[in-house]
């Protein structure tokens, strides 16, 4: 039986962990299909506190995973399959592995959304990309479109002009989303060109395992157009990664877990941190806050149990 089980490996569930680590609670962490969470796929993150000159998103997971095994927390490879939070202790599987635990913090975070078209569906891993910082490199050389106007799509573009010869945001509206710093840099770089009010209706050549180009309706004029290119990415945001708590947890009309008093859950002694409950802010240092509070929460709720 365990004390504290934590679901998701990101900034998030591994602040989580340092916590609850340090407060003896030998927490075990469910590393989950994509280990490290988001940072593990961007770059340079130049906002998390402490590191002016920018710190790599990988490395700065890493510190926090190192971190919180020194105070005695302790990994599980995999991904949670079922989860019963019917009865106390919760029961949770782990491919064939089951556990129990008393408390239970979810912190499995969010997943790239993706454009719902059959033939992006076809094409992903050959030439659609969820992930610049992945994939990226396989562009040398190449033309390639992002679609999205957030930070994820700025961010994207701006790193994949290393390697590719022209960048095209294709935007659903004509202002992008992306803060303020972002949109100067990605106006300043001669490489990034923006295909406004533009919506990507399909992708070539599925049939051909190989992306050729792309159909394009402009929203404004419903003028639609065909494009040239190689690659594919994908920024239009995130949904979280909630499935299986459908019908035992409170969630909102787009899945997020409804927190309340800190990291509560409607159910007592479940915790939710990160960008699982977190629809607004969605940051590195948000994430890790929020982690730190359902430590704590769960701290207290097992003493106060005894
Ligand atoms: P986001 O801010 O929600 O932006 C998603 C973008 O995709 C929006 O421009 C949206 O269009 C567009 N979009 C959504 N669904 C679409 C669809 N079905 N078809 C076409 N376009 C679609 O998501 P995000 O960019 O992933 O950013 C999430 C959070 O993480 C933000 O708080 C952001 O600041 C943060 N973040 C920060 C950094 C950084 O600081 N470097 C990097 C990445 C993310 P509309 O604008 O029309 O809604």
């Amino acid at each position: 039986m365990r004390n504290v089980v934590i679901i998701g490996s990101g900034c998030a569930g591994l602040t989580a962990a340092i916590y609850a680590a340090r407060a003896n609670l030998q927490p075990l962490v469910v590393r989950g299909r994509e280990a490290g969470g988001q940072l593990t796929l961007t770059t340079l993150v130049e906002n998390f506190p402490g590191f002016p000159k920018g710190v790599r998103g990988p490395e700065l997971i890493e510190l926090m995973q190192k971190q919180s095994v020194e105070f005695g927390a302790e990994f599980l490879e995999g991904d949670v399959t079922r989860a019963d939070l019917s009865r106390r202790p919760f029961i949770l599987e782990v491919g064939k592995e089951r556990l129990e635990t008393r408390t239970l913090i979810i912190a499995s975070g969010a997943s790239a959304k993706l454009l719902g078209l059959e033939s992006e569906r076809k094409l992903l891993g050959h030439g659609v990309s969820t992930c610049a910082t992945c994939d990226g490199y396989f562009f040398r050389g190449k033309q390639v479109v992002v679609v999205g106007g957030g930070d994820t799509a700025a961010e994207d573009a701006l790193f994949l002009t290393r390697y590719a010869t022209e960048v095209s945001i294709i935007h659903r509206r004509d202002q992008l989303r992306a803060s303020k710093i972002m949109q100067d840099r990605l106006r300043r770089n001669e490489k990034i060109k923006f295909l406004w009010n533009s919506v990507v209706t399909d992708i070539r050549d599925a049939e051909k395992s190989e992306v050729t180009g792309i159909e394009l309706r402009n929203v404004a004029t419903q003028a639609e157009t065909a494009r040239a290119c190689d690659g594919v990415f994908i920024g239009i945001g995130h949904s979280p990664n909630t499935a299986l708590f459908r019908g035992q947890l409170e969630m909102d009309e787009l899945g997020y877990l409804i927190t309340h008093k800190g990291s509560r859950t409607s159910v007592e002694g479940v915790f939710a941190a990160g960008d699982v409950q977190d629809r607004v802010y969605r940051q590195a240092v948000t994430a890790a806050g929020s982690g730190c509070m359902a430590a704590m929460d769960a701290e207290r709720y097992l003493e106060a149990e005894h």
